[in-house]
């Protein structure tokens, strides 16, 4: 597993891939073919584990097979962090339930395009290691759908070239309302502001 340095300064963004299982099969591309953005800094773990599926919501994953993880956070303290996760056809239903708060815990995915589903991280990495105008996200890309993959791969290019926050808010709000409406209400239930 590398840990990949692009440009200097702030702000800095963290993005990962391969966090369990075969889920690098569908995602660590996407984090190889990044290019350096235009401000600030774009670290990458394309692959973080390869072995057996530990879930994110599993405290123990950031502190075992998670790891490289925290520890580059703590290294490089990014505002930006996201994590490109993959997910079987079947499963849609249940991250995109709305009654996924009460069931699991966490707030359910919204819907953008090609099938690639926008969330936030897992409340033990959250709200441990970053503060509160950190911007944080999951994307769950569609298993074996090069549409799904490109598009999540168009997404990590415009949030790698995003400063803050504020700066991704505004894109959501402007091409995907009625998610940034969702994500936002999301998230002031679950982080407070
Ligand atoms: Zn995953």
């Amino acid at each position: 597993m590398s840990v990949n340095v692009y440009g200097s300064g702030d702000p800095v963004r963290l993005f990962v891939a391969g966090l369990h299982g075969d889920e690098w099969k569908d995602t660590s591309d996407i984090l190889y073919n990044l290019k350096t953005p235009i401000h600030g800094t774009l670290i990458t773990i394309p692959v973080v584990n390869s072995g057996e599926y530990v879930s994110t919501l599993d405290e123990s994953y950031y502190k075992n097979k998670g790891k490289i993880i925290i520890d580059t956070v703590i290294k490089y303290q990014p505002s930006i962090y996201v994590e490109l996760h993959s997910y079987s056809g079947e499963n849609i239903v249940y991250l995109t339930d709305k009654n996924r708060l009460k069931k699991t815990g966490v707030p359910a995915y919204s819907k953008l395009d090609n099938n690639v589903l926008l969330g936030s991280v897992a409340p033990y990495i959250r709200r441990n290691y970053f503060s509160k105008k950190a911007l944080c996200l999951s994307f769950e890309i569609k298993k074996s759908d090069e549409k799904s993959k490109q598009f999540a791969a168009k997404m990590a290019d415009i949030v790698k070239e995003c400063n803050s926050r504020d700066d991704f808010i505004l894109f959501l709000k402007q091409k995907y309302p009625e998610q940034a409406e969702k994500a936002i209400e999301n998230y002031k239930k679950f982080y407070g502001l």
